[in-house]
């Protein structure tokens, strides 16, 4: 059988967030000018005067500042004038046709503690995220292809808080992580879903994120310490009568990672410091799952899945043959521009990610 073979690199976007009072208070300068959708400036050189629309209050921080003034391209730029639409239409809803010819995908929202990763995928009451509009979209393009195929969407969500898997859905005890060689990742006891309404969706949304793990550190009172993961699984197969069909099984992965900023920017001691430097190995995992999958430009070579809970959990939803978005998500203010720019170093580099799909 002659397989198709094709380069298919990560999609990278950066969600810039509205100011919050804080921030507005804080008289800081921005930090980020979106020149258009898909290009956008950090901490531009300030002309005269200053650009129009990008200084909030009169006080400065200080004289003249020589910017970094660095410009960045993504596959698209979000200001903070956004909707969850806008995002969802120029993410997820671009690689739904491959999710639905059998490909796993997986869309992360990575950045800092506070930089709007949870309002992205999860959203909040009257303005749901990108968890819950794709699912919507998925169950309207299954309903209109009902006549020729039969099919099952089941979701589960769970998280990864030091280095130990729970059930958000139906919470208990830690899980283990099984491979199969029929069915992949497998978490063992994981339950799973079927919502039967909008309505249930967003209980369901909802309820999970309630369970997720959150303490109040330095950064953000709610912050979470965990990686959250909705996943969709959906089944198919031809409604065609006296043939035995393939079932097509594939599955979608939508991440809320935990804060990227490093433990010391938060204080962190004890406790609060071990879950740092849990969500450290987690995330370093995934850098460096990235990093390999970016310097093999496609080709074969040892991608270490193996390092921490998440990169097991994802292996087979990220790399390989697979649809990935990278949504990067940054604060606009001055107030945290390390964190800024650390993200979007980040997220410049996985634009570089090539991986090889196959035809399912
Ligand atoms: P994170 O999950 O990255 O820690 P959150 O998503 O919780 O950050 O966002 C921090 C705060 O900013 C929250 O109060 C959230 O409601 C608000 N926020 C984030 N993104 C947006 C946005 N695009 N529009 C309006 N408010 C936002
Ligand atoms: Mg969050």
């Amino acid at each position: 059988m002659v397989m198709a073979v094709e380069d298919s690199a990560v999609q990278v976007v950066v969600r810039v967030r509205p100011p919050t009072p804080r921030e507005l208070e804080s008289q800081r300068r921005p930090v980020i000018q979106v020149v258009d959708e898909r290009v956008l400036v950090f901490d531009p050189e300030e002309p005269d005067g200053g650009f129009l629309g990008l200084k909030w209050g009169s006080v400065h921080d200080g004289p003249k500042k020589k910017g970094k003034d660095l410009t960045f391209v993504f596959d698209r730029v979000f200001g903070e004038a956004a909707t969850q639409q806008d995002v969802f239409q120029h993410t997820t809803h671009s690689i739904l046709d491959s999710f639905l010819q059998g490909y796993n995908c997986s869309v992360f929202a990575y950045g800092a503690t506070g930089a709007g990763k949870t309002h992205t995928m999860l959203g909040r009451e009257g303005d749901p995220g990108i968890m819950y509009l794709t699912t919507m979209e998925l169950y309207r393009r299954l309903e209109a292809r009902q006549e020729e195929k039969q099919f099952e969407v089941l979701i589960s969500y769970q998280e990864v808080y030091n280095e130990q898997i729970h059930d958000l859905l139906e919470p208990k005890g830690p899980l283990a992580i099984r491979e199969d060689p029929d069915k992949g990742v497998v978490v063992q006891g994981l339950s799973f879903h079927q919502p039967t309404s909008a309505e249930q969706l967003l209980e369901m949304l909802t309820r999970g994120n309630r369970n997720r793990t959150q303490h109040p550190t330095d950064a953000n009172a709610t912050s979470s310490r965990s990686h959250a993961i909705f996943q969709i699984f959906v089944k198919q197969q031809d409604r065609v009568p006296g043939l035995t069909q393939a079932l097509q099984v594939a599955k979608m992965s939508l991440i809320d990672l935990a804060g990227s900023e490093r433990a010391s920017s938060t204080h962190a001691k004890g406790e609060r410091l071990r879950e740092g430097a849990n969500i450290n190995r987690s995330l370093l995992a995934l850098i460096n799952v990235l990093n390999a999958l970016a310097d093999a430009k496609g080709r074969k070579s040892h991608v270490p899945y193996r390092d921490s809970k998440l990169t097991r959990l994802l292996k087979d939803s990220i790399g390989g043959n697979c649809r990935t978005v990278m949504i990067a998500a940054i604060s606009p203010s001055s107030l945290t521009y390390e964190d800024t720019y650390n993200t979007l170093k980040y997220a410049d580099r996985a634009k570089e990610i090539k991986l090889s799909v196959r035809a399912a």
